[in-house]
């Protein structure tokens, strides 16, 4: 390659006084690993042709001139690219060469002036093998996962700076140092994996945000950011889910018009612009997927209370395109308003930085608990609770109709990840009224029992229990799921049926009931029992931060041993911040 540089001679560059035409006034780059991206900052209206060789870009602009400050050679040595050179061409033309390696490919497109930013012709340069192996290496984590994967995804990059600090810090820097942050806590934490949507100052279009987290098979996603106002007064956290119509208020409206000019501030092609996902899949999944968005955000939202602010007391939904994931749980956190000089000191600060990073990642590891895989088939098992005898008291609750999970767990002044784990439940399985989950005790005068030794009230479908229901005028499937409690998923598949199948009146459907005739039987032999067994009285003790079981041991003047008996915790389990967990009383004898 370096040869070619000797047969094209170097033309002088003329002063741009000579041409009434056009100027470059400037040359950028951004680099992502497969990628670079080069960016003419042009004068209105340029004039230019493209044409391509093997190992080269062409690009003529007609009647116009560099500006003086630029280099006529650009040594690049990034992705896709190995320099460019620039100058006069015959017929009167500027002429920029970009030599590039086998396998690179090119497109070249214009970006119209827009806010402040100039008129651009910019040039992507890609090596599609290597996307296609970084693809492949997204879709292997998938179908051999072990963990929960959680996809951070640190907005704008690249062109786009997002939003702009009072001193200067932009909003793509401070939210790539945090969701770096979180990847590393979350990868530090057992049954964790995390993955950036970029890991580098270059944009990445919303349509590959989102496909990224579909490849790696997310669990669950997490677009990270940063407000801005006019004022400087505005301050404090704000977590986000997506809405497919209107916005929970005239501000999220606007929040989410201005992040998603990123695509055009980025400088996306047309053709990499289009929706991220279709319409009518994600209309059909919205409902359930939006619902635990909203679960997981609030989660984040406590969280984030504990280290800063809160601008809003609840999730907010709006139109964010980033989100619009329709199986994946998603929220967009703004983790403070760099238009506040205080807060925009804050999200520079590492320390900071860290402990927004924590709190996301406990509000993740709360609202999805770490789990182990089991067979081959890559399909997520719960890790089971074998061989040691559970003395955790807990009670039985009759679930009321129209109850949710997170509900009952506030009821119980207890988390949604413990009552997840008590009943050996998933986050969407579905919650049928009248079944009896077991919720932690705490002398609340419920009936008490001492838990199986094994939980199993999540059975493998073939096991499930059936009611029947015959189709009547009218229903639809999703009715008869939202009426009868049962997740969509479930009712299809133990239909044998295909979501669009038809569905004719007076065909009986099985409906699957989660609680069998065994945990009913359990509920009612048992109860009683265990607070006869004299019981040692107990406290709760909110985990913070910092904490280990022996400190906490050691203050309840009791042993570590005791205190994972008394809260079901194994050796090497992580202990998350805000946790209750039981203590002995101070007043026990
Ligand atoms: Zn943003």
């Amino acid at each position: 390659m370096r040869a070619a540089m000797a047969v094209i001679p170097l033309m002088l560059l003329i002063s741009a006084s000579a041409f009434a035409g056009g100027e470059i006034q400037n040359v950028r780059h951004w680099t992502a690993p497969d990628q670079t991206r080069i960016v003419f900052d042009v004068s209105d209206g340029i004039v230019f042709t493209v044409h391509k060789e093997t190992g080269r870009v062409f690009i003529d602009f007609q009647d116009t001139t560099l500006k003086d400050s630029l280099p006529s050679t650009i040594d690049m040595k990034k992705p896709a690219i190995e320099k460019i050179v620039l100058g006069r061409s015959p017929g009167d033309v500027l002429r920029a060469e970009l030599h590039i390696p086998e396998g690179a490919e090119s497109k070249v497109f214009r970006l119209k002036r827009f806010q402040d930013r100039p008129e651009r012709v910019v040039v992507d340069l890609r090596l599609p093998a290597l996307e296609k192996k970084e693809s492949e290496t997204r879709q292997a984590v998938k179908k051999d996962r072990r963990e929960r994967i959680v996809i951070i995804d640190p907005g704008h990059g690249g062109d786009d700076p997002g939003a702009l600090g009072r001193h200067g810090t932009k909003e793509k820097d401070v939210v790539l140092q945090i969701g770096r942050k979180l990847r590393d806590e979350l990868n530090g934490r057992e049954g964790y994996r995390a993955f950036l949507t970029r890991n580098g100052d270059y944009y990445v279009p919303f349509r590959k945000r989102v496909t990224i987290a579909k490849e790696y098979g997310a669990d669950l996603f997490v677009s990270i950011h940063a407000d801005a106002v006019k004022g400087t007064h505005a301050r404090g956290s704000s977590v986000y889910a997506l809405s497919l119509s209107g916005a929970s208020n005239e501000a999220a409206r606007l929040l989410a018009t201005n992040e998603n000019l990123s695509d055009i501030i980025g400088g996306v092609s047309e053709e990499e612009s289009g929706e991220e996902t279709d319409a009518i899949l994600l209309n059909m999944f919205q409902t359930n997927t939006i619902n635990r968005s909203m679960l997981f955000g609030s989660t984040v939202l406590d969280r984030l209370g504990d280290v800063g602010n809160i601008k809003f007391a609840s999730v907010q939904h709006a139109p964010f395109r980033v989100l619009k994931l329709p199986d994946i749980p998603s929220v967009l956190v703004e983790t403070a308003y760099i238009s506040n000089p205080e807060e925009e000191k804050l999200l520079k600060h590492r320390l900071h930085q860290q402990k927004i990073a924590g709190a996301i990642a406990d509000a993740i590891t709360e609202f999805l608990p770490a789990e182990e895989t089991g067979g081959p088939d890559g399909k997520i098992v719960k890790k089971g609770r074998s061989g040691r005898e559970d003395r955790t008291a807990v009670a039985l609750y009759p679930v009321k109709r129209g109850e949710t999970l997170a509900g009952i767990a506030k009821k119980h002044d207890t988390t949604l990840a413990v009552l997840l784990k008590l009943n050996d439940m998933k986050i969407d399985d579905p919650l049928l009224w009248g079944r009896k989950i077991k919720v932690p005790a705490a002398d609340s005068g419920e009936e008490a029992v001492q838990p199986k030794k094994t939980a199993g009230s999540r059975e493998p479908a073939s096991k499930r229990h059936f009611l029947t229901y015959r189709v009547k005028k009218g229903d639809s499937l999703g009715r008869i799921a939202r009426e009868k409690q049962v997740a969509l998923q479930v009712l299809l598949e133990a239909n044998d049926m295909k979501r669009g199948d038809p569905l004719f009146v007076g065909r009986l459907l099985k409906i699957p009931v989660a609680g069998t005739a065994a945990d009913t039987a359990t509920a009612a032999e048992k109860p009683k029992k265990a607070t006869a067994n004299g019981r040692e009285k107990m406290i709760y003790y909110r985990v913070k931060r910092g904490d280990n079981l022996t400190e906490i041991a050691r203050r309840h003047h009791t042993s570590v041993e005791n205190l994972m008996a008394l809260n079901s915790i194994k050796r090497g389990d992580p202990l998350y911040v805000n946790r209750r967990i039981r203590v002995p009383s101070p007043s026990a004898p």
